[in-house]
C-alpha cells in the first residue's frame, strides 16, 4: 500500500496518526523550506496527495478495498503526482495554509529582512462625465499594487524548522589557524546564534511583498472639480516588513458640459433669447443640471444681461448649498422671411428713431 509508505505509517493508523505525519513530513518537504528542490518538491507532492486520500474516510475507505490500483485508475501515480499543485493543497478541505501548516513549529523569524517602511503612494487619474460633478459617482480604478506578500506575511523570510547551525554545529563561533594562532570568530553564517537562520521567503523573493492588481472602488462627492485629487487613505502600496499602507491619490478630470461653463461652484450659461422676448418681456425654459427650470425675462432685457438662479449651480465641498447658474442673455434677430416681415422691421425704424448708439 503505496500510500501508507509515503506517509510512513501502518494501514491500521488512525486519522491523529495521518494527520501527525502528514505535519511532519510536509513541513519537511514543503517547497519554501526547500526552494529550488525539485526532489523535496516531488515528495511534498506524494505526501499532500498521500494525506488528500487518507484523511478523508470516503476516499480512504475506496483505497483500502482497491489499492494501489485506484492510483492506477486515476492515471497511476506518476500522473496524480504531476497534477498535485501544492498551492491547491494549500486551498483544499483537508489541507491548510503555509502558516497554520507551521504555526506550532516555527518561531518567527526574529529579525525581518529588512526595517519596516511605509508603502508608496499610488496615483491614477480617473476620468468622470460632468454629471458626476453635479450628483456625485462611483468609479472603479484599476491598480497594480504591492501586497503583503502571504506566504512570509511580509517577513521576507521564512521561519525555519529547529536546527543547529550547520556551519559551526551549533557553537555560534567557527576556529581557525593562521601560523600558530588558532582563534575563534563568531559564525559567520548563523551570526553567533548557533541555530539555522531564516531563508529567503522564495515567493516574493525576500521582498515581503508581491504586485498584485486589484479593482478600488472610488467614490466622488458631488462637486468635484477638474482636476481634484481624491486620497483614499491607505490603499497604496503595502509597506515592506511590516510598514503601513501608501495611499492612493486619484487626480479627477471632469469633462466638459457642452452648454454649462463652470466658475467654482456657479454655472454660466448663454440663454438665446427672441428680440420680442426679450422687448415685450417673457417667460422662457432655463436648462438646469437638475432638470428644466422656469425664468422670468422682464421686457426691455438687454443682450448680455445676466439673471441668477440661485442654488441650480454645483454643490459646494466647502459651503452648505450649491453655487448659482448665471444665465447670460444671448439676443436672436428674427429672420426676415418674407417681405412683411421686412416691412413691420421698415415700420419698427420709422418709429424708432432714438440714436442705438448713444445709448
Ligand atoms: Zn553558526
Ligand atoms: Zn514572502
Amino acid at each position: 500500500m503505496e500510500l501508507y509508505a509515503i506517509l510512513g505509517v501502518t494501514a491500521d493508523a488512525t486519522l491523529p496518526d495521518v494527520q501527525r505525519a502528514y505535519r511532519r513530513l510536509a513541513r519537511r518537504y514543503h517547497p519554501n523550506i526547500n526552494p529550488g528542490d525539485q526532489d523535496a518538491a516531488a515528495r511534498f507532492r506524494a505526501v499532500a496527495l498521500a494525506y488528500e486520500i487518507l484523511s478523508d474516510p470516503k476516499q480512504r475507505r475506496e483505497y483500502d478495498q482497491k489499492g494501489d490500483a485506484m492510483l492506477a485508475e486515476a492515471g497511476g501515480i506518476t500522473f496524480a503526482f504531476e497534477r498535485f499543485d501544492f498551492t491547491a493543497s494549500a486551498e483544499g478541505p483537508a489541507a491548510s495554509t503555509f502558516g497554520e501548516l507551521f504555526a506550532d513549529l516555527f518561531r518567527p523569524p526574529r529579525e525581518r529582512s529588512g526595517r519596516a517602511e511605509r508603502g508608496a503612494d499610488l496615483h491614477a487619474d480617473i476620468a468622470v462625465p460632468f454629471e458626476t460633478a453635479a450628483e456625485g459617482g462611483r468609479h472603479s480604478v484599476t491598480t497594480t499594487r504591492h501586497d503583503v506578500c502571504d506566504t512570509c506575511f511580509g517577513a521576507g523570510r521564512m521561519a525555519v524548522p529547529e536546527a543547529v547551525c550547520p556551519k559551526c554545529a551549533g557553537e555560534g563561533v567557527v576556529r581557525g589557524a593562521r601560523g600558530h594562532m588558532v582563534f575563534s570568530k563568531t559564525c559567520p553564517q548563523c551570526h553567533g546564534d548557533g541555530r539555522r537562520q531564516a531563508v529567503g521567503c522564495s515567493t516574493c523573493h525576500g521582498e515581503g511583498v508581491v504586485m498584485r492588481g486589484q479593482a478600488i472602488d472610488v467614490v466622488v462627492s458631488p462637486g468635484v472639480a477638474d482636476g481634484d485629487e481624491i486620497t483614499l487613505s491607505g490603499q497604496g502600496h503595502a509597506g515592506r516588513f511590516g510598514g503601513p499602507r501608501g495611499d492612493l491619490r486619484v487626480r479627477v478630470h471632469v469633462a466638459p458640459h457642452h452648454m454649462f461653463r463652470r466658475d467654482g461652484d456657479d454655472l454660466l450659461l448663454e440663454l438665446p433669447v427672441g428680440v420680442h422676448e426679450a422687448a415685450l418681456g417673457a417667460r422662457v425654459e432655463v436648462p438646469t443640471p437638475y432638470g428644466a427650470a422656469t425664468l422670468r425675462i422682464p421686457p426691455g432685457t438687454q443682450g448680455g444681461q445676466q439673471f441668477r438662479l440661485r442654488e441650480r449651480g454645483l454643490p459646494s465641498l466647502r459651503r452648505g448649498r450649491r453655487g448659482d447658474l448665471v444665465v447670460q442673455i444671448r439676443l436672436v434677430l428674427p429672420p426676415l422671411v418674407d417681405e412683411r416681415a421686412r416691412a413691420l422691421m421698415r415700420e419698427l425704424a420709422s418709429i424708432w428713431t432714438e440714436d442705438v448708439r448713444k445709448g
